[in-house]
């Protein structure tokens, strides 16, 4: 294993014990990041991706440092990388669950495929047949993602705010920090995820035959999201926790 793949390895492991702490799932990080999949770095601005037949996640090397400071001290910063984490290990589970032929989930992925067949992209247009397994693996991947991206911006912006309440200073910051207009904006943002409906996004052909990637506007197959709520988040970022931070005091509407 080379430095870059021991120091990411120590780092994850520090945020498996911590995500137990706070309650989020890690099972999902462990099998992909630990188990099934070697990691890789990038070094520039490339995209990470995942190579289900060679089982090899590629991330950016900058992820290392963010993963190295999470936690949820009050200052948002590793929201972005978190989620990224995530996104990049649904991926790899979806590679892994169909290449080892789980009967349950090939059932499930064929159905949420032939919802998708019927389904739109935000310009109207229908999903082509080359595009389905992404519309797939792409909600999955969109979903979890924006779930653990959004409880976690929400737990940090909620920490700060609750030092602002006591009228305490936060001593994870140097500085006196005070939440912004922006930060709150933020928060409303983050709101607006959590009730987000549709996920993902795959290729649209255009009129000149070129393909690019659009945001699927079809709701996300229930089936699949109940998967992913049950399966990669393990219960733990539902609908109920997701109210949580709906309701909260901060924000508005
Ligand atoms: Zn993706």
């Amino acid at each position: 294993m080379g430095m870059f793949q021991t120091l990411f390895r120590t780092k994850l492991q520090d945020l498996i014990s911590y995500g137990k702490k706070i309650g989020i799932p890690v099972k999902v990080l462990q099998s992909t990041y630990l188990k099934n999949y070697s990691v890789e770095f990038t070094f520039g601005d490339d995209d990470p991706s995942v190579d289900t037949a060679k089982n090899v996640v590629t991330l950016p090397a900058q992820i290392i440092a963010k993963l190295a400071s999470a936690k949820l001290d009050g200052i948002v910063k590793e929201a972005r990388a978190v989620g990224l984490l995530y996104h990049e290990a649904v991926h790899a589970f979806v590679g892994n669950k169909l290449n080892s032929g789980d009967i349950a989930f090939a059932v499930l992925h064929k159905q949420a495929k032939a919802y998708y067949s019927t389904g739109k992209f935000i310009d109207g247009k229908t999903i082509p047949e080359e595009g389905l397994d992404s519309a797939v693996t792409e909600a999955m991947a969109q979903y979890v993602h924006r779930r653990i991206f959004s409880w976690w911006f929400a737990h940090e912006l909620l920490t700060q705010f609750a030092y602002e309440m006591m009228g305490v200073p936060n001593p994870n910051h140097s500085a006196t920090l005070k939440l912004t207009g922006r930060d709150l904006s933020d928060f409303n943002l983050v709101k607006t995820i959590l009730s987000q409906k549709n996920f993902g996004n795959s290729y649209h052909s255009t009129v000149k035959g070129e393909q690019k990637n659009m945001q699927i506007a079809t709701p996300m197959h229930q089936g699949l999201r109940d998967y992913c709520d049950r399966e990669i988040l393990e219960g733990k970022i539902n609908d109920v926790a997701a109210r949580f931070v709906t309701d909260s005091p901060i924000g508005g509407n």
